[in-house]
């Protein structure tokens, strides 16, 4: 299935642009701060970035890839990547854990849907839009 990855392909071609993520990995869309909820484009630069889903590093671009993974899988690692930072449903609550896990794999799956194979893409808040 189609999903979005590292890399860094794009990168340069807007001011702030940074890929500290490892090419090829799965990212997802990570939590954004205060600052950047308010003013995404400024701040810290997390509302504009992808987080790898293994490295938990940031890319501001990420590019369609046509994986041999299935949504199962995609679950697999998201519970994996919770379960090592510490989000259980232990800590969060049952009802919080499913929101965020939901989200989380749902996301990834819509927004790897969206482009063709190749596409570099962006993030700002929680859309995921051409460059
Ligand atoms: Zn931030």
């Amino acid at each position: 299935m189609k999903l979005l990855t590292a890399t860094r392909e794009g990168q340069g071609e807007r001011e702030g642009d940074f890929c500290h993520a490892l090419e090829g990995e799965l990212v997802m869309m990570g939590w954004v701060c205060a600052t950047d909820q308010n003013d995404p484009l400024g701040g810290c630069g997390c509302g504009r970035a992808f987080s790898g889903l293994s490295s938990r590093r940031a890319t501001t671009t990420a590019v369609v890839r046509d994986l041999d993974l299935t949504s199962a899988d995609v679950e697999l690692a998201v519970a994996a990547q919770f379960d090592a930072d510490g989000f259980s449903p232990e800590v969060m609550g049952d009802l919080e854990y499913a929101y965020l896990f939901v989200d989380t794999v749902g996301d990834m799956i819509k927004f790897g849907a969206v482009w063709p194979v190749g596409t570099v893409v962006r993030r700002l808040l929680d859309s995921v839009h051409l460059p």
